[in-house]
């Protein structure tokens, strides 16, 4: 589903990063589809919750397999940072809450922004990437998205 994301993403403003993708190896049970994970950084005129209705409606429109009732979801995409906000409200908390200790996270954002500050921890990406106690289960993919050109 990764592949229809960017160019619906990009019509709620412009992109002006993404990260490649990259797979996470599964842990523990192993007979599982890889998880890949990718990183973008989007210059918009929504608020945040206007943007994650956004995000929520990519989702529904991409995320499920439509082959069988209850399929289970298959596209993720969370609000990781939005400039220097933060935000607590019941449908939203920003930056993510468990942004600084996942390394599939912080591994694509630092491709793209290590510089960007955690508002509130006040501490680079690029010092929370060198804070991972483990980032070699994070490994480039071979599979490659592109951004279409009008976003
Ligand atoms: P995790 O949050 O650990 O990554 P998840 O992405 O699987 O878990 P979901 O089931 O996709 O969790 O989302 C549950 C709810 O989290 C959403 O309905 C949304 O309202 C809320 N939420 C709070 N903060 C955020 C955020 N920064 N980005 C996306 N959703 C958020
Ligand atoms: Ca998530
Ligand atoms: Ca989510």
């Amino acid at each position: 589903q990764l592949p229809g994301a960017p160019r619906r993403i990009g019509a709620s403003g412009h992109i002006v990063a993404m990260s490649s993708l990259y797979e996470t190896e599964p842990v523990g049970y192993l007979d599982q589809p890889r998880f890949l994970n990718a990183a973008l950084l989007l210059d918009t005129e929504l608020d945040p919750e206007a943007l994650l209705d956004g995000l929520q409606a990519i989702e529904h429109e991409l995320g499920r397999v439509r082959t069988f009732r209850n399929a289970p979801r298959t596209l993720d995409l969370d609000l990781l940072l939005y400039g220097n906000r933060v935000i607590e409200t019941a449908r939203l908390t920003v930056p993510h809450p468990r942004l600084h200790e996942r390394a599939f996270v912080l591994v694509p954002l630092g491709e793209i922004a290590p510089d960007l500050v955690h508002p509130g921890m006040g501490t680079t990406v690029r010092a929370l990437l060198d804070q991972l106690p483990d980032r070699s289960g994070i490994v480039p993919s071979t599979e490659q998205i592109r951004i279409p050109d009008d976003c």
